[in-house]
């Protein structure tokens, strides 16, 4: 029975309202695993949480490639960001776009609302570059959200169905052609869930083609896939792609990219399926903050995660640009969490009058899936791989997700594809619908509508920045 205990929380006073109006307030842009990791390790301190992001969920990005590949379901791999912090009465979820930072009057600016902090922590994670070829984004989708992600499973999948109606075998052999380019982790596993899908998923669901002879190629343009871990596991990790039928291409720079092919300089690939997990680049809110960056746009942070010559601002997650024993810091999600917890812990330090403590980041190693009983694997010294390398990937991945009632349903659906090498998710989606957000009046009205919070977050309405439209996809 639910209701005895809605009643005892009504009849309980909200420990929100109770919270005074000069409890410091701590913005924090991005719900991601650094922005959560700061929100949850406020949730006893003293201060008014507002976490404002522009989708309406926290997302684990380590599994999109598996939506992406319909192996799950887009629920499997997110959770709304309210669900995640409802029962923590000092936070707020807002869904909206932040647009604006102002450090000087200690303010940002989201769907056209001003919002004044004490301290803000930038937590909003990188997106992709093209490397100076925008126009390339339309035909090769990268993979960063749940929309995104969307996108891609409906490109792969609707490429196997043209082909099935494709009378010419010239045009067929384009529409059974997958181009990932950039080897890192994201190009590995989805060249291998690729190879996968057409050499066992598909293998018998069409009459016109054979979708065992698909075409994977995998473009790295620097010597080896895998750049970041040890160069045992790259070879390996190449040699287990090859084998599963993949043309692995190292040491390649793509030229151009359109509706109908990929060029190498003189080399022509046809193709109608592209994508890009090539490169990434600060979001465009680090620029804002008016200190030094590194080549990704990456902000150069203190030691206790502070920007320079501001205290009251913090950045975590993916955007730290930081060395660590003389390496950078690898943007992963171990990152995020350690520096989200720091930054939480640095601020209850700073309202009990004691020093900040400097961040240090422990590594606890990386692991790339490349398909069945096929992974590598690097923790400290130790290198793994193949089916150990493979289980302990499976194991990490599904005791990281935050929604623990998700792990069992991601354990069912990986036992499902491995007992019978199916992807359950296999519908394809509608067209993208455009839904306007909500306009800076309206948004403004609803939320100055609900005291105490209104005043005590210090809401204005600001008449320059215009309600924006959001293209959602599937
Ligand atoms: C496909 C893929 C696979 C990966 N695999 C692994 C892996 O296997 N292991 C691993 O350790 N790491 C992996 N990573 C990296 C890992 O997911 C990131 O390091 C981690 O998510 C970074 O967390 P973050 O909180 O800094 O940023 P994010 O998780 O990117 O969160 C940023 C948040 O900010 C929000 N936001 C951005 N701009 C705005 C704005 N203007 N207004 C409001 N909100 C905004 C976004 O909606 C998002 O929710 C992978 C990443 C990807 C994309």
């Amino acid at each position: 029975m639910d209701w005895p205990r809605q009643v005892f929380r009504i009849a309980m006073p909200n420990k929100s309202s109770m919270l005074q109006k000069e409890e410091p307030h701590v913005v924090i842009i991005g719900a991601g695993f650094a922005g959560l990791a700061v929100a949850r390790g406020l949730e006893h301190a003293p201060v008014r949480i507002t976490i404002v992001d522009r989708s309406n969920h926290h997302l684990f990005q380590p599994l999109l490639y598996q939506v992406a590949t319909a192996a799950l379901a887009a629920p499997d791999i997110a959770t709304p960001t309210r669900k995640l912090l409802w029962k923590q009465p000092n936070a707020t979820v807002w869904m909206a776009t932040v647009s604006r930072i102002a450090t000087e009057q200690k303010q940002i600016v989201l769907n056209g609302i001003t919002l004044d902090y004490d301290y803000l922590v930038v937590a909003a994670g990188m997106t992709h570059t093209y490397f100076g070829h925008d126009e390339w984004a339309r035909h090769a989708p990268g993979l960063k959200t749940l929309g995104e992600a969307l996108d891609v499973r409906r490109r792969i999948l609707r490429a196997f169905e043209h082909a099935e109606l494709e009378p010419s075998a010239k045009r067929r052999r384009a529409y059974t052609t997958f181009v990932v380019i950039g080897g890192g982790p994201t190009g590995v596993e989805l060249a291998g869930a690729l190879a996968e899908i057409a050499g066992r998923t598909l293998a018998r669901d069409f009459r016109r083609f054979d979708p065992k002879k698909a075409r994977v190629v995998l473009i790295e343009r620097g010597p080896r896939l895998l750049a970041t871990f040890d160069e045992s596991l790259s070879a390996k990790a190449q040699r287990e792609l090859e084998g599963l039928g993949i043309e692995v291409r190292t040491g390649t720079s793509v030229t151009e990219v359109t509706e109908e092919l990929v060029e190498i300089g003189d080399e022509r690939i046809a193709t109608r399926t592209v994508l890009w997990a090539a490169g990434v680049t600060a979001n465009s809110l680090a620029a804002q903050l008016g200190v030094a960056a590194d080549r990704q746009g990456r902000v150069w942070v203190e030691d206790d995660l502070s920007i320079p010559n501001r205290a009251d601002v913090f950045v975590v997650g993916d955007l730290i640009a930081r060395t660590q024993d003389g390496r950078p810091l690898p943007a992963v999600a171990q990152l995020a969490l350690q520096s989200g917890a720091h930054v939480a812990q640095n601020i209850k330090r700073v309202l009990r009058g004691m020093p900040k403590k400097p961040f240090v980041y422990r590594d606890r190693g990386s692991m790339a899936t490349i398909g069945r009983h096929k992974a590598v694997a690097e923790i400290g010294r130790f290198k793994f791989t193949g089916i150990f390398a493979w289980w302990l990937w499976l194991f990490v991945h599904v005791m990281s997700l935050v929604d623990h009632k998700r792990r069992l349903t991601v354990l069912f659906e990986w036992a499902w594809a491995y007992f019978t090498w199916q992807r359950r998710s296999r519908v394809i989606l509608e067209v993208p619908t455009e839904i306007a957000e909500p306009s800076a009046v309206s948004l403004g009205r609803r939320v100055m509508d609900t005291p105490p919070r209104s005043t005590a977050v210090g809401l204005r309405e600001t008449s320059s920045e215009k309600p924006q439209v959001k293209a959602m996809l599937g």
